[in-house]
């Protein structure tokens, strides 16, 4: 049948997919996807016909997966953790308008926020704000608008993109923003490899964060006023009652 699914595979192990996005890719003929989740998924359905994209070229993962799916197939186009988060879900839908017969339903995933959450202990219990920190798509200027915002109003803040090869300062200066707002001993953790093999986890301060080094594989949580280290796990009471 001619349908795409876009699915959201999880932060990386197998065990963290849902049941219906495992029965997808087990069901579907092709499962299109940037080279580096296809790689994750590849062993569990070897027996499919895997279709892959370097980074950045999205449009072209998405007119590929149409393509496909013209020719009578079903399709899985993969993301990881959730695809409706930073994920393909949008812009499939949005190109989806020039392949009308062309039905494109979203399987939601397991996020790196959740995932990595768990690692932590229990991070995100309240209010929190998911912030890229990747200016490929948004202005700087924007994101430091919503850094500031989301730190007057004490949320706890997970950051997605924390850094890449050339935005390798970009953690430091969105701590350098949160501390006019947040305290230097605000709790934070980093979660490396969130499900993936060498997974690490890391609880420190946000004076410890802004000069902490981290890669574009992990994410990183900014506690608010309330949050608490308890014997290493980062911990945000469920609301200020006790204040
Ligand atoms: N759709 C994805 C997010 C893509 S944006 C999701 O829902 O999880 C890419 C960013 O997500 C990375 O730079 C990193 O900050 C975070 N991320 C995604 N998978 C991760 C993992 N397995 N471990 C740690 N961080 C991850």
């Amino acid at each position: 049948m001619n349908k795409i699914y876009v699915v959201g595979i999880g932060p990386g192990e197998y065990e963290q997919m849902t049941i219906k996005a495992a029965n997808i890719l087990k069901s579907c003929d092709v499962i299109v996807g940037y080279t580096v989740y296809v790689d994750l998924v590849k062993e569990h359905f070897s027996d499919k016909e895997f279709l892959t994209t370097p980074m950045r070229k999205e449009t072209q993962r998405c007119e590929l997966a149409f393509e496909e799916a013209r020719k009578g197939k079903t399709v899985a186009m993969i993301c990881s953790g959730d695809a409706g988060v930073y994920g393909m879900a949008g812009l499939m839908l949005e190109i989806g308008v020039n392949y009308p017969e062309i039905p494109v339903e979203v399987i939601p995933g397991v996020t790196a926020a959740t995932g990595g959450a768990a690692v932590l202990g229990a991070p995100l219990i309240h209010d929190f704000a998911l912030i890229s920190l990747s200016d490929l798509l948004t202005p700087w200027e924007k994101i430091e608008k919503r850094l500031l915002a989301a730190s007057e109003a004490d949320f706890v803040v997970c950051l997605y993109n924390p850094s890449s090869k050339k935005r390798h300062d970009y953690l430091k200066r969105a701590c350098d923003l949160m501390l006019r707002y947040k305290r230097p001993e605000t709790v934070c953790g980093t979660v490396r490899s969130i499900g993936r093999e060498g997974q690490e986890m890391e609880v420190l301060t946000l004076a410890e964060l802004a000069e902490k080094e981290v890669d574009m594989f992990t994410t990183v949580f900014i506690g608010n006023s309330q949050t608490k280290n308890i014997d290493g796990k980062m911990v945000t009471p469920r609301g200020y009652r006790y204040e």
